[in-house]
């Protein structure tokens, strides 16, 4: 693939006619879908080709798609894996990276917290009382950024006991997931305090505002979790600076990984041989990372030191589309998903591509809003039908006589009465009552 072809920006029709080791009907699929991404909607099987295929579509998928609708039951045996970020820059289709896994049993665990996708978990209707706990691949902005949100709202809203975040240790103290919770606790000091008139915890149990880090050793194979017949174990990644890990998920007989960020590496091939679903990380070349990220073309001054910057990232940081189709045909997942990835009309061709030269399995780029449902025996692949004006699902609820008593008491007692005292009462701005 020349590198001035996957660079400049493809129409629809040039898409469908670069060469493909891919059905015509396939290919139709995913860049009708890459395309009708760029156009806002998903849902919308009148935005489809004319293959025969209605309802909505997930780039690289070969098979019907199903709406998923928040709230849908889980059976017993099932487990669901729903992603709600699914890049390395904000974009509204796809927010920085979290995956939220789901278990018959009850259990529900979210992998990575980046930027934008507190908005996606409300459409989703997930209450932040199933959100309590959260392991972090690693502490870069795009995978740990609306912590602060998730953190800050849950004890105002539903979540009584404390938040619970797993991630990798540093080189040293200084670094590392437990003195970055310590320290978001700190600077959280404000908000923490001014909502804490409500009751933001349990006489037993904790109360919402505890931060609990679990650091886990960046260099070491181990048991994160073990609890409820759910194992999550970590593995190391090689990602941009020591203090990266990756996780598997085995509950019931099925298995996932997260790869979080990392270049790829033979822990993966071991960590992820034979699993149901393999979730890791793919960049586009690095030509088209220095062209779309900086808007030069070959002929701008600045492009060599653009494309130089991206091969240094990605030498450092990141798995080529080449090297995923080489991770999937050694591990042989159910599904391999590609995550982190930016989809376009230009990027998603190229990229299944590279990827099929290595890997003849089921296979999805990741947007947000994909939902992948899985027993041993089946699998469902969705996408969500978000409401974009969406409020906090309904809440989980406490006896009274269980809370503990709120610090403060009532909501004035924070405001000194210097303050009150220029506050427009009540009566002056509402209207009279009607007789
Ligand atoms: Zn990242
Ligand atoms: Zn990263």
């Amino acid at each position: 693939m020349s590198s001035s072809r996957q660079i400049r920006s493809s129409s629809l029709q040039e898409t469908l006619a670069q060469g493909s080791g891919q059905t015509r009907r396939a290919f139709l699929g995913t860049a009708v879908v890459a395309g009708v991404v760029g156009s806002g909607s998903l849902l919308e099987g009148s935005h489809a080709a004319d293959d025969g295929r209605d309802g909505p579509r997930v780039p690289g998928v070969d098979r019907p798609v199903k709406t998923f609708v928040p709230g849908t039951p889980l059976g017993p045996d099932q487990m669901r894996i729903s992603f709600l970020g699914t890049s390395f820059l904000p974009r509204i289709a796809q927010e920085c990276n979290s995956v939220y896994v789901e278990l018959g049993n009850g259990d529900d665990f979210v992998f990575d917290f980046g930027s934008g996708v507190s908005a996606k978990y409300v459409a989703m209707g997930v209450p932040p009382s199933r959100m309590t706990r959260v392991f972090l691949t690693h502490l870069h902005a795009d995978h740990m950024s609306d912590l602060t949100t998730l953190y800050c709202f849950g004890p105002s809203q539903d979540r009584k006991t404390p938040l619970y975040v797993y991630g990798p240790s540093g080189d040293t103290a200084a670094e590392g997931t437990r003195v970055f919770c310590r320290n978001l606790k700190k600077l959280t000091r404000w908000h923490r305090e001014g909502f804490s008139f409500l009751p933001t915890g349990l006489k037993v149990g904790g109360d919402g505002y505890d931060l609990i880090a679990t650091e886990l050793p960046y260099m070491e194979t181990g048991v994160a979790y073990h609890r409820r017949g759910v194992t999550i174990t970590h593995f190391p990644a090689i990602h941009d600076r020591d203090g990266s890990i990756s996780y598997k998920l085995e509950w019931n007989g099925l298995s996932m990984v997260f790869s979080g960020d990392t270049k790829p590496n033979d822990y993966m091939l071991r960590h992820g041989r034979g699993v149901d679903v393999l979730i890791h990380e793919m960049v586009v070349p690095v030509d088209v990372w220095a062209a779309k990220n900086s808007g030069l073309t070959p002929e701008d001054d600045g492009w060599d030191q653009a494309v130089a910057v991206a091969q240094e990232v990605q030498d450092s940081s990141h798995t080529p589309e080449p090297a995923l189709g080489y991770i999937l045909g050694k591990t042989r997942p159910r599904l391999g998903i590609a995550t982190h990835f930016q989809v376009n009309d230009d990027t998603v061709g190229p990229a299944l591509d590279a990827v099929r030269t290595w890997y003849q399995g089921e296979f999805a780029f990741a947007i947000d809003g994909f939902v992948v449902t899985l027993s041993k025996t089946d699998m469902e692949l969705a996408m969500t039908h978000f409401d974009d004006f969406s409020w906090y699902p309904k809440p989980k609820l406490y006896p009274p006589k269980l809370l503990a008593d709120p610090k403060y008491d009532g909501p004035y007692a924070q405001l000194n009465d210097r303050l009150l005292a220029h506050a427009i009462p009540k009566d002056v701005y509402e209207p009279p009552p009607t007789a």
